[in-house]
């Protein structure tokens, strides 16, 4: 089973992608951690993004995309994945609709966890102003951000798969186990 997982931070996306992965013995690709994993480790790619992470904004296509052909190549990746965290960009959807024709697979479900943009703003406010060891005025202004470019550059990403009827919107207002029972339901449904 392959599933593209959409949602804005804060939305619950890597929450219900582990739930996912548990019941359907399937692998979570989630882009952010593979980043981070680079920045931990100090590769070049890490050296790379780590700054612009840091400010919320975008890693370049080209980055993504490669890591994004290699990742799914894998072995572990067989029994089917969860892609969490990409594609972000109009670019990155059409490279992965490419990756998947030239490995005549295709994607089975294509989900997004559907909040109240007001309702996560006030949620990631609370949530920085909560945590004590960070810069709290950092840490709200960078979630700010990613809300925002979520909505300028991936929001249009949804679009993209709305018009080729494979969207499938969640209520991600509920709580967790409704929110897994409702995406169970859509996934099942099908
Ligand atoms: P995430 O954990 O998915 O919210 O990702 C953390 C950060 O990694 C993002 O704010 C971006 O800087 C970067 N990132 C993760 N996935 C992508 C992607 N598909 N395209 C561009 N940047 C990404």
């Amino acid at each position: 089973m392959k599933i593209i997982l959409f949602g804005p931070p804060g939305a619950g996306k890597g929450t219900q992608a582990k739930l996912l992965i548990e019941k359907y013995n399937i692998v979570q690709i989630s882009t952010g951690d593979m980043l981070r994993d680079c920045v931990a480790k100090g590769t070049e790619i890490g050296k790379k993004v780590k700054s612009i992470m840091e400010k919320g904004e975008l890693v370049s296509d080209d980055i993504i995309i490669s890591l994004i052909s290699d990742r799914i190549s894998e072995e572990d990746c067989s029994n089917g994945f969860i892609l969490d965290g990409f594609p972000r960009t109009i670019t990155q959807a059409q490279s992965l609709d490419a990756m998947f024709d030239e490995r005549e697979i295709s994607i089975d479900h294509v989900l997004e966890i559907d909040v109240d943009f007001d309702l996560l703003l006030g949620r990631i406010e609370k949530r920085a102003s909560e945590n004590e060891e960070a810069r709290q005025d950092d840490n709200s202004s960078v979630l700010s951000k990613r809300l925002l470019v979520y909505k300028e550059q991936t929001m249009p990403v949804l679009s993209y798969y709305q018009e080729m009827n494979k969207l499938k919107k969640i209520n991600g207002m509920l709580n967790i186990e409704d929110v897994f029972k409702e995406i169970l339901n859509v996934v099942e449904s099908e």
